[in-house]
């Protein structure tokens, strides 16, 4: 993986009405690695294009290993087997060329998924269907289980980004690239103009996909950039319709969309939730009223390059010795390995504010089968940069309905 930096230094003159001159400094560091996000015009699939540019290896749609079933997605044995427990284990085995930060790399995008839904990637032992997660030529993958020891490949350098291993990992959960859903049309227009006629079929449509009753994604990271393929240099191959505006094709990784698709396809009963906007609130369920027993909700707070200050407005668990009923818990980044900011917390004392290192936060809260109180209530906003642009807002990736309005997704 690479660690360069990169510092760039930008000297502007700005004079204003008292026709004073003012010189701004902007510092920007950048070090790619899984866990941070791209560059303005980088979105992962055409990342994913740069790299498989160079592939041998014959692909359908940019990134998929062409295969006989069409649409998986509407594959039963395509899907990956729940055990009774209700987890979807998904056996893994890794290429043995790959070095610690890559391993820990994907085992990061790995985890997402296990913290937002019930697909648990697990090391091969013995099982028959497994995915050999391989530096092959590119970053591609087939959809869904395929049988047997199947590639996703996630080549060292070019495809080590979180969005894009999630990426191909959601084709091998079973999923499509998003503007090929039968109801696209409805949703945006593709300009087959600018769409040279070997990359057309890259386009097609499948008419019986399962849509899971779930609306379109713009944000999904399984969606293709505006000018993706393109022929003509500014001249987009996918616009959004009504409104060309919205932003599609994104950099972070898995949208709240996504992750509700993957718990409705495999009958997750996860309370999760996604709020990746610059600020924003979350509550337990029924706050002010008592929430329920037995639940276990998190929220991962995504900002785009910000560190996240959450504010506790109000707060009442049941308080049992060492928080060990009722609790909620706090990490520094997307994953419960992640270091803890807050520890299990309970009682009704308001705890202090809580401030990541970095754009990742993660909220849990998790209760048991005995005494409810009102919960809580707390608000995040986005602080000082921390490697990125200082003073200047970089545009918006996501065009998502509010996530706070989606709770408790199954
Ligand atoms: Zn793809």
């Amino acid at each position: 993986m690479s660690s360069w930096k990169l510092i760039r230094l930008k000297i502007s003159i700005h004079i204003f009405p008292g026709n004073e001159k003012v010189i701004l400094l902007y510092f920007c560091t950048e070090s790619p690695s899984p866990t941070e996000t791209y560059s303005e015009d980088d979105v992962i699939f055409n990342r994913i294009l740069k790299v498989n540019k160079d592939s041998s290896k014959y692909l359908q749609e940019g990134d998929i290993v062409p295969q006989r079933s069409r649409s998986a997605i509407n594959c039963r044995h395509c899907i990956w087997p729940q055990s009774s427990d209700g987890i979807v284990r998904v056996p893994y085995v890794l290429d043995p060329t790959y070095e610690e930060s890559h391993i820990k790399g994907i085992h990061e995008a790995m985890a997402e998924f296990e913290t937002l839904t019930c697909i648990n990637f697990v090391k091969r032992k013995t099982e028959r269907d497994y995915l050999s997660i391989k530096s092959a030529d590119g970053c591609w993958s087939n959809y869904g289980k395929v049988g047997g020891g199947q590639t996703v490949s996630v080549m060292k350098g070019g495809c080590m980004w979180k969005g894009i291993i999630q990426h191909e990992l959601d084709h091998a959960l079973g999923f499509l690239h998003e503007h090929s859903r039968s109801d696209r049309d409805n949703h945006v227009k593709i300009m087959w103009e600018y769409i040279s006629p070997s990359d057309r079929p890259d386009f097609r449509k499948f008419e019986n996909s399962n849509n899971l009753g779930l609306p379109y994604d713009y944000a999904s990271v399984m969606h293709y950039g505006p000018y993706t393929f393109t022929n003509t240099t500014g001249k987009a191959t996918i616009v959004p319709i009504p409104d060309e505006s919205v932003q599609i094709g994104q950099r972070q990784g898995l949208s709240n969309l996504d992750v509700a698709k993957i718990n409705k396809l495999y009958n997750c009963s996860c309370c999760s939730t996604i709020l990746d906007a610059p600020s924003g609130s979350l509550r337990s369920a029924n706050h002010p009223r008592n929430y329920s027993d037995n639940t276990n909700c998190v929220w991962l707070i995504r900002t785009r390059s910000r560190k996240i200050s959450l504010h506790f407005q109000a707060f009442e668990l049941q308080r049992t010795r060492g928080c060990q009923g009722d609790y909620v818990k706090i990490y520094d980044g997307s994953i419960k390995s992640s270091a803890v900011l807050m520890d299990k917390t309970c009682g009704s004392k308001i705890p202090n504010d809580v401030v990541s290192s970095s754009n990742l936060m993660l909220v849990e809260f998790v209760t048991d089968g005995a005494d409810t109180a009102s919960g809580f209530q707390a608000t995040f906003t986005s602080g000082r940069s921390e490697n990125k642009e200082n003073g200047k807002e970089k545009r918006s990736v996501s065009n998502q309905p509010s996530p706070s309005q989606r709770k408790n997704i199954v």
